[in-house]
């Protein structure tokens, strides 16, 4: 017969096999170089991993001056392993393998080069075809010509979408782990608003039990690095977990990016962090459990919520042992930052201070007590049972 703390284990470890997905491949190989995918200045219109309803936007969206035809280069030395065509997704698509253990994925294609073109049999304007190749067949050295940029299957305008991928696990990575060298970007991200979640009947916040939001109104600071501290003061007794709204940008676009890293600390101590560097396939629909989906679908805004809902696995996430929910259990200020990064470094800081106060009917109990007192029951239990085998 197990016993309870086998079943434990066991189902630990199922729980770690059945995600096993979530983990890149290790990539033992030698690092090969990445250049540019385009013979111009690379712009983005997207970037890897930002929240869309029901999944993560899959690459970077590479900018082609609103129109169809720019020359597209494979990024590294491989073989074109795979060209798809089809009306909708991708449209005309070309996957290069690479031997570091990476694909790159080349997307919404007007055509392919005349090499590819000429391996495919068109029948109608409406064909979905896919075409698989062995490595001697078409091999590529980074810079090779592949194709010309265009604006089919679903994309709402001329750009090139371009995917990198661990090639055995097929997760999605964030390509600018190669492409930041060659991308200009020397803005922080930038927070909005936040949003405090007092968990049902546990917590209250700034007197209320429902979810609410607050503006940092830090206006336009399109700089690489800077603090802004939140004058007001909050109050807070109970669980409360907290959301944020923001953003990344460039200095070459108006356009706005999903945050690559953001971190939440509470009294200088981490409770949560991000670090949207790889998005498992099998997990694209948590976007609407991570992000508040109900917000989004009223209002067009995203909030990511800075800890995690039961049953989430998005191995991007890192909470401590509350799931990133903050027990305000001391009457006391409580200092809140949250700590934004993109992946070239440039970084801002949001700083507020949330008051401890007693709330009638609210018992304020950190998990932290109740950790501690499972380990203690554990240390002492433990040789006991071993002993009995
Ligand atoms: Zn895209």
């Amino acid at each position: 017969m197990l016993r309870f703390d086998s079943w434990l284990l066991i189902i630990g470890f199922w729980l770690l096999v059945s995600c096993g997905d979530g983990e890149p491949a290790t990539n033992s190989q030698e690092p090969i170089v990445y250049a540019s995918p385009v013979d111009y200045d690379i712009t983005l219109a997207g970037n890897f991993g930002e929240p869309r309803p029901f999944h993560f936007h899959g690459g970077l969206d590479v900018k082609t001056g609103n129109v169809e035809g720019k020359d597209i280069f494979s990024i590294a030395d491989g073989y074109v392993s795979r060209l798809t065509v089809n009306m909708y997704g991708f449209g005309n698509a070309i996957y290069v393998t690479h031997p570091d253990g990476f694909t790159s994925v080349y997307c919404h294609l007007k055509r392919f080069a005349e090499q590819y073109e000429n391996e495919l049999h068109r029948t109608g304007p409406k064909d979905t075809l896919s075409y698989v190749f062995p490595p001697e067949k078409f091999p590529v050295k980074s810079g090779d010509h592949i194709a010309i940029s265009g604006n089919t299957g679903h994309s709402t305008g001329p750009h090139l979408h371009l995917e990198l991928h661990d090639t055995e696990t097929w997760v999605l990575r964030d390509p600018m782990i190669k492409l930041a060298n060659i991308i200009a970007d020397t803005v922080a991200p930038q927070a909005h608003s936040f949003m405090a979640y007092p968990m049902n009947g546990e917590g209250v916040f700034n007197g209320g039990f429902s979810k609410q939001t607050f503006g940092f109104g830090a206006g336009d600071t399109k700089v690489q690095r800077f603090t802004f501290n939140v004058q007001r003061e909050f109050t807070a007794w109970g669980r409360v977990g907290f959301a944020l709204w923001a953003d990344d940008y460039s200095e070459a676009t108006y356009n706005h990016y999903g945050v690559r890293y953001t971190q939440l600390l509470v009294d200088g101590c981490e409770v949560f962090h991000s670090d949207v560097d790889s998005i498992p396939v099998s997990c694209q629909l948590e976007v609407n459990n991570w992000g508040d989906y109900e917000h989004w679908r009223r209002t067009r805004i995203w909030y990511m919520k800075s800890f995690r809902e039961p049953g989430m696995r998005l191995p991007i996430l890192h909470t401590n042992f509350e799931q990133g929910v903050v027990c305000f259990s001391e009457e006391r200020p409580y200092h809140l930052t949250y700590v934004l990064r993109d992946y070239q470094g440039n970084e801002s800081r949001y700083h507020f201070t949330v008051r401890g106060e007693r709330f009638p009917n609210i018992e304020a109990r950190p998990r932290r007590q109740l950790l501690d007192s499972y380990r203690l029951y554990r240390q002492v239990t433990w040789p006991l049972h071993t002993m009995k085998h």
